[in-house]
């Protein structure tokens, strides 16, 4: 069954992207959209994402909109009930709440190259629409490794990222398998209740300590009284992620931090054979840098063991490292991360040649135009695509892809664009300057396997430039970057369509 019209735009998912893109569409006047959230709620990440210690690495200066900044916040660095709180807040204030459709399940996405629309079945039934942004997020499905044995294991088991609140952990024993972002906040939150808590570490991190500190009530006060404070904080703290992004991207400038690093590593850890398996082998910042104060005092603590090793096989109650250690646990808490490199959106959508996404995807990750637009999948936009990623807020990166995307949406309704499409030649120039850039960056050359490489180890993930030069980049859509066709005689033609873009007979308004 079809629901009522055809939507300008149709936006899936109420996530920090999801509502970002609908407070500023309702901003500029945009009205005709429509959001839906398959969950009850809204916040993605920091709804599902409920683990003992859960909370942004990123000050929530910067940890916030740039339109909605907040003076609430108890501590520098917030926490994940405090964040979801604040999405709430924004969405209540904003008037989103009321549009978005919650419980409704985005099923399908396929484009009808008739009509030049997307139909989209969901869990209430199939919408129109005329654009589509997915802004359903990068870091969502959790993974689990494929263990051998895994089946034999009677005790309990789940997902950071799916916290079991039900189970009491108080007296177990306890396997931690990863020691990746989420692991070395929840380990030292469960570390005091269990009987013995033994950590699986296939790779050593790096973890900085956190200039975390709590805001009382006068710093609060201080903080809404004058809002320059405020201003002032987002933009010191932009500013240092300003100086990490130049190291990240010129990695002998990463050196001497490096070494200060193990000083540092030196001072926490006074166990030197401990000391040795924590130290990471690659430089500072190939993996994501973690920052945490209690993660080293959990490691040391008398219930604690590490492993430094990654669990390859389970008998029974018993888990086996790849080094031969073996443990008997009651209980395996899964801190592998997720599958970022497959973003199950893929899994929805048809591009118009009716091929599915997650097929084209199987054997590499996905390949966007500015990480939002895709080859053959017209109309469409995605926020926190691939080659986006600068380390700073994915506030600021979502909110300066959202600069783009609403550009592109104007142009498509002002100019009466029936279908847009990115080009291939200015996809694949594109990302083959982003990739041979990316060569010298510390993620590529950092000497360590990261989540931001897929399985062919391309960095599917990373900007190779500046926070500056991405939202350089994103602050006009460029209709020249695009094929396109027009719904009626006499709209405005885009300016300069190179010879090889494509013109097309002009065709009907639909709504
Ligand atoms: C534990 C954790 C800590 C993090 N910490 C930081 C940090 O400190 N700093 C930082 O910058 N980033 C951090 N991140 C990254 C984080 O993912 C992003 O900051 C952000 O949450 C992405 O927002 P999003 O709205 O794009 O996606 P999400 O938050 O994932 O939201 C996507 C929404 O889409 C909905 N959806 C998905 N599929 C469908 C469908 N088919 N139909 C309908 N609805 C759908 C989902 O239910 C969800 O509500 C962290 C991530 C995790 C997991």
């Amino acid at each position: 069954m079809t629901t009522g019209s055809i939507y300008d735009t149709f936006i899936v998912g109420a996530g920090i992207s999801g509502l970002a893109a609908a407070i500023k569409l309702k901003q500029t006047g945009y009205l005709n959209f429509r959001i839906i959230e398959k969950a009850s709620r809204v916040g993605g990440t920091w709804r599902e994402n409920t683990y003992p210690g859960c909370g942004c690495d990123v000050p929530s200066s910067l940890y916030s909109y740039s339109f909605a900044p907040s003076s609430r916040w108890s501590r520098l660095f917030a926490r994940q009930p405090e964040i979801l709180d604040y999405l709430e807040t924004v969405s209540d204030d904003f008037d989103i709440t009321p549009l978005i459709e919650f419980d409704c399940e985005l099923e399908q996405a396929v484009w009808d190259k008739d009509r030049h629309l997307w139909c989209l079945d969901t869990s209430s039934g199939r919408y129109l629409a005329k654009t589509v942004v997915f802004a359903t997020g990068p870091i969502t499905e959790p993974q689990t490794p494929p263990i051998p044995g895994l089946e034999t294991f009677k005790g309990r088991m789940f997902h950071s990222a799916r916290w079991d609140h039900d189970y009491d952990l108080a007296g177990k024993r306890i396997a931690v398998i990863g020691t990746g972002a989420s692991a070395i906040q929840f380990i030292p939150k469960i570390q005091p209740k269990a009987r013995e808590l033994h950590v699986f570490q296939r790779t050593a991190p790096w973890v900085l300590p956190k200039p975390d500190l709590p805001l009382g009530e006068t710093a609060q006060w201080a903080i809404e009284r004058f809002p320059v404070i405020q201003q002032g904080w987002r933009r010191a703290v932009a500013g240092s992620l300003n100086v990490i992004n130049f190291g990240l991207r010129n990695p002998q400038v990463l050196r001497p931090v490096n070494e200060a690093a193990k000083q540092i590593l030196r001072l926490q850890i006074s166990d030197p054979a401990l000391r040795r398996a924590v130290t990471p082998n690659f430089l500072l910042g190939c993996k994501r840098i973690l920052f945490a104060n209690d993660y080293y005092p959990a490691l040391q603590s008398g219930n604690t063991s590490l492993i430094p090793s990654g669990l390859v096989a389970v008998d029974g109650d018993t888990v086996i490292a790849a080094n031969g250690e073996r443990r008997e646990v009651d209980v395996i808490i899964w801190g592998t991360g997720f599958d970022v490199s497959h973003p199950p959106i893929g899994s929805r959508v048809f591009n118009d040649r009716g091929q599915r996404l997650a097929d084209l995807w199987k054997d590499s990750s996905p390949e966007a135009y500015l990480g939002a637009t895709i080859e053959n999948v017209p109309n469409a936009f995605l926020i926190l695509g691939p080659n986006v990623l600068v380390y700073d807020s994915f506030i600021s990166l979502a909110e300066a892809q959202l600069d783009y995307i609403i550009d592109g949406l104007w142009k498509i309704k002002r100019r009466a664009i029936s279908k847009l499409t990115i080009r291939s030649e200015v996809l694949r120039k594109h990302n083959r300057k982003v990739q041979k850039h990316l060569q010298t960056t510390v993620f590529n050359a950092g000497g360590c396997r990261s989540y931001y490489l897929d399985q062919n180890g391309r960095n599917f993930a990373a900007w190779p430039w500046s926070l500056k030069a991405l939202k350089r980049r994103l602050s006009v859509f460029e209709l020249k970057d695009y094929d396109i066709n027009f719904r009626k005689a006499g709209a405005d033609r885009p300016p300069r369509q190179s010879s090889r873009s494509r013109t097309h007979r002009p065709e009907e308004v639909y709504s």
